[in-house]
């Protein structure tokens, strides 16, 4: 079969088994400070993937590195601390991708014509990569397109429906930066890193007033995100600003739109800073504690202003909150974190109905909602600093159901039964459907290997 033919047959399976693919993938993320005394490992190992449209919740005390894990993630790590190698946090998006190419003066190219140029005597010969490993026993017959984004040749590829591009030259800001249709915001340099803050991700921090500066009107501050990121200045930029507002629910917005952040209450100031972060257009908003410091009724309203934009934006949201009666509303999966490990994650319903970790029960049983006078339950003692590296369950000296392996090997996510596949805990107990001994066994030899889930 000629190569044309093939490498569009090669860029079709791409593009499937990309339609599945989660918006961000983030793997072994590892965020650690580093002191005169002590490296602390804020984040150990963190997996989890967030979908297009879909809100993931990180929930859990504080200190169990749920903030440090956004940072991360916006590269918003500031010294002594730094994101370590062998993380990786890989976000899908052609336009980013070809966006940075043009960005760091790269050259794209249509797979036709990459096509045109392939000799896969040339690739096969000068490489260890073989066409079985492919599933192709002739060279001639394995897609350009899979060549590449196995990395053999110089050129990198990123398909998206019909299109495909090739970025010519695998160092676009630093080598494997992009890669198979994802960026990997790890290793971004800082200008990258701050094009991608903004511009496709954004954040709303608990406090707004961290976010709004006092001295310019919220109008200016939202033009700017306007001007920064949609190219949008003077009238124009005004009309969308006081558009922006109305759409959070700002009242009189074109009024108010004059007024600065001292002038707003705090349910509002937080909607002027929702409005900021949606000047850039994201695909993804990261909440980081958005309603801790409102009042009830407001946080009820904030609530539903994110979910509403959700929906009508089909904008990926992480929510991170230590209250598990937000995360049930507003996720539709859960991430339970303790001590910079994930130690529980499924979806919503099954998290709540059936909890498998014992931290997760822990958190769940100190949710206030029983009789009056009834005493709320609690997690005896504190999140340990996880300042050693995890060989041992670090919940451990607050589990109820701890037992002695549990000081001696420590629990990699798992799933919890057999049969299933995405609902995993970190937890020695697990699977249950086989003997204790067994499962300890299986964690043992997993994290050995190194294995994740
Ligand atoms: S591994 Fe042991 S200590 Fe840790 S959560 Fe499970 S039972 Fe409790």
């Amino acid at each position: 079969m000629a190569v044309e033919e093939e490498s569009a047959s090669g860029a079709a399976a791409a593009d499937e088994a990309r339609s599945d693919d989660p918006l961000i993938d983030v793997r072994n993320l590892q965020t650690a400070f580093f002191t005169d005394k002590e490296t602390i490992r804020a984040v150990d190992g963190v997996d989890f993937q967030i979908d297009s449209g879909q809100t993931v919740g990180i929930v859990g005390e504080s200190g169990s590195g749920k903030s440090v894990t956004a940072r991360s993630l916006m590269g918003l790590i500031e010294s002594p601390g730094r994101v370590l190698r062998g993380s990786s946090v890989r976000y899908r998006d052609l336009d980013a991708v070809r966006e940075f190419a043009e960005l760091f003066s790269k050259r794209t190219v249509a797979v036709e014509e990459l096509a045109a140029r392939y000799d896969p005597t040339e690739v096969f010969g000068a490489t260890d990569a073989t066409p079985a490993e492919f599933g192709h026993d002739d060279p001639a017959d394995v897609p350009v397109v899979d060549v590449a984004a196995a990395g053999y040749t110089d050129e990198v590829g990123i398909t998206d429906g019909d299109e495909c591009v090739f970025v010519l030259d695998g160092d676009v800001d630093s080598p494997a930066s992009i890669r198979d249709g994802f960026v990997e915001i790890t290793r971004l340099s800082g200008e990258a890193q701050r094009k991608m803050r903004g511009g496709r991700i954004a954040m709303v921090f608990q406090d707004p007033l961290t976010s709004l500066n006092p001295v310019y009107t919220v109008g200016n501050q939202i033009e700017e995100a306007l001007e920064l990121h949609q190219g949008l200045s003077g009238k124009e930029a005004t009309q969308e600003a006081a558009e922006l507002l109305e759409a959070v629910g700002i009242p009189d917005a074109r009024r108010r739109v004059n007024e600065y952040p001292h002038q707003f209450s705090g349910g509002m100031r937080q909607r002027a800073v929702i409005a900021m972060a949606l000047a850039c257009e994201p695909d993804m908003l990261i909440c980081d504690e958005p309603t801790t410091a409102l009042d009830v009724t407001i946080q009820a309203q904030i609530l539903d202003l994110i979910a509403e934009i959700q929906e009508s934006r089909d904008v990926a949201v992480m929510f991170i909150t230590h209250d598990m009666g937000v995360i049930a509303d507003v996720s539709d999966r859960v991430n339970v974190m303790y001590a910079g490990e994930v130690v529980e994650s499924a979806d919503v319903g099954p998290l709540f109905a059936d909890p498998k970790h014992p931290y997760t029960n822990g958190l769940l049983d100190s949710i206030p909602g029983g009789q009056v006078g009834d005493k709320l339950s609690t997690i005896d003692g504190s999140v340990p600093t996880p300042n050693e590296p995890a060989t041992h369950c670090r919940f451990a000296p607050r589990c109820p159901k701890a037992f002695d392996e549990c000081e001696s090997v420590h629990p990699v996510p798992t799933p919890v039964d057999e049969e299933t596949d995405d609902h995993t805990a970190a937890c020695l107990l697990y699977p249950d459907d086989v003997s204790t001994e067994e499962a300890v066994e299986r964690h043992q030899e997993q994290d050995r290997r190194g294995d994740r889930q």
